[in-house]
């Protein structure tokens, strides 16, 4: 699942996921319980991700990779939030052809700027997730457009990417997701 910040894609994953039985693997996630776990992983992440910038690419990689080796991801699995950058997508087909596997699908779930920050700036007041601040969220979409956007030209030129627009309601999104996978 591709998609800046406040686009939906980690909704509308864990809504393909419940469909598809196959497991939603979310790199935010991931740091954030390392983080609340209070693991050195986390400690480490926290200082990328209280900034709005990347956790390192040599960390993110392997740490996607463990998880994908994992026994509950022989019928697929749900990347959301990685890769993101064009390093981590090159190094995940790399390893990915090694054990024989690929990426089918990038999805990217769009939406214009004005929307995010309306989402990003409701979401800091629901969640109150640290890194939704303004200027947090501001550096989030930068980096989004400079290190993230790359990667639709890069799955676009493997002929895997499908554009879903994401300012519509929730369930209209998944609708056209499930029928874009096929489930
Ligand atoms: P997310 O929940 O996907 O918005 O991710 C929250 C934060 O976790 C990001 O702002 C980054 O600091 C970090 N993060 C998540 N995924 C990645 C990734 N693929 N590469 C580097 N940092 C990541």
């Amino acid at each position: 699942m591709l998609g800046p910040p406040g686009a939906g894609k980690g909704t509308q994953a864990t809504r393909l996921s419940e469909v598809a039985h196959v497991p939603h693997v979310s790199t935010g996630d991931i740091f954030r319980d390392n983080v609340g776990r209070g693991t050195e992983l986390g400690s480490l992440a926290k200082t990328y991700m209280d900034q709005g910038a990347l956790v390192p690419d040599d960390i993110t990689i392997g740490m996607v990779m463990d998880r994908v080796a994992q026994n509950d991801t022989s019928s697929g699995y749900i990347l959301d939030g990685f890769p993101r950058t064009k390093p981590q997508a090159i190094s995940l087909d790399q390893e990915l052809s090694k054990i024989g596997s690929m990426i089918d699908l990038a999805v990217l779930v769009d939406c214009p700027q004005d929307e995010l920050l309306r989402r990003l700036s409701g979401r800091a007041l629901e969640e109150g997730r640290a890194d939704d601040s303004p200027e947090v969220i501001k550096e989030r979409l930068q980096v989004y457009e400079i290190q993230t956007s790359p990667l639709v030209e890069y799955y676009d030129q493997q002929g895997k990417l499908k554009r879903l627009n994401g300012k519509r309601d929730v369930d209209s999104v998944t609708k056209d997701l499930c029928d874009l996978v096929g489930v």
